[in-house]
């Protein structure tokens, strides 16, 4: 069993802490939510154990289709071992349909589809807004190399398509996505998290939103509906 250690770094939505194994950290899951870069927080009973257990299927799904991640084991219900990693300060967005910061942006309408669909790198600073970078950004700035920028687009689009299919069979449309990754040993591993609080999803048939934009937006049911997701998508809750 391992021992939890000292607090690491506090996010909006997670907490990790050192453990007595270097290379690894705990994954604390919180029931506060956010949007609007942390101007709007409140907190959501039960969303930390459902975002824990959701991200856990995704990342073990993910591993078994050759992602590298950093998900280890759920050690407590609102808790994931993982491993340490040391992570790139930028966001990699996947756009299978227009929706939220794209359709204000370039003026589309949501739902248009993007074929193929669009990589995008955003910069991950909440003063600043997460401003959208490009590749000349990450290098001149030295936030990564060029060896680890291709990385991260080819797993973040290989990870795309693999998610796009197992929502697909569960009449759910991944609209879009934002991942994080980091290194391990010089090793790059798919990091941080996979919930309905990064990404959006969509009923195939009726469009309804099941997201964080059920939050954002003010529609209500946001645990109800990552849990709905959860249900279709045949994960474990308990
Ligand atoms: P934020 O408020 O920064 O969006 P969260 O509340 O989600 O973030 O906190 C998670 C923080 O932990 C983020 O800064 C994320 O980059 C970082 N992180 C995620 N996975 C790992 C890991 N395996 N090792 C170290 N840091 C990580
Ligand atoms: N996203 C995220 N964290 C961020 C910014 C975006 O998880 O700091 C997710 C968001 O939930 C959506 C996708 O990335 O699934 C694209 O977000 P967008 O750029 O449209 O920004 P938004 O308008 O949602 O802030």
């Amino acid at each position: 069993m391992l021992e939890r250690k000292e607090l690491l770094k506090t996010g909006k939505a997670k907490s990790l802490y050192h453990t007595d194994d270097p290379s690894k950290l705990i994954m604390e899951y919180k029931d506060d939510t956010s949007a609007f870069d942390g101007k709007k927080i409140e907190q959501i009973a039960g969303k930390g154990t459902v975002n824990n257990r959701f991200n856990s299927h995704i990342m073990e799904h993910l591993k078994k289709n050759d992602i590298p991640n950093h998900h280890l084991e759920v050690s407590n219900p609102n808790e994931s071992i993982v491993m340490s990693l040391d992570m790139f300060p930028i966001e990699c967005v996947v756009r299978n349909f227009a929706a939220g910061s794209i359709c204000k942006r370039l003026g589309l309408e949501e739902g248009m589809k993007m074929e193929p669909p669009i990589f995008e790198f955003f910069y991950k600073d909440d003063e600043l807004g997460d401003p959208l970078i490009n590749d000349c950004h990450i290098t001149a700035f030295g936030w990564a190399n060029e060896k680890d920028i291709e990385a991260m687009k080819d797993l973040t689009l290989k990870t795309n398509s693999i998610l796009v299919s197992l929502f697909d069979a569960a009449d759910l449309i991944l609209v879009d996505f934002k991942i994080e990754f980091g290194l391990a040993d010089g090793k790059i591993l798919l990091g941080d998290e996979f919930t309905p609080d990064g990404c959006r999803v969509w009923d195939k048939e009726t469009k309804k939103k099941l997201d964080k934009d059920r939050f954002r937006l003010g529609l209500g049911d946001v645990v109800e509906s990552y849990q709905e997701i959860a249900h279709r998508l045949g994960i474990d809750l308990t």
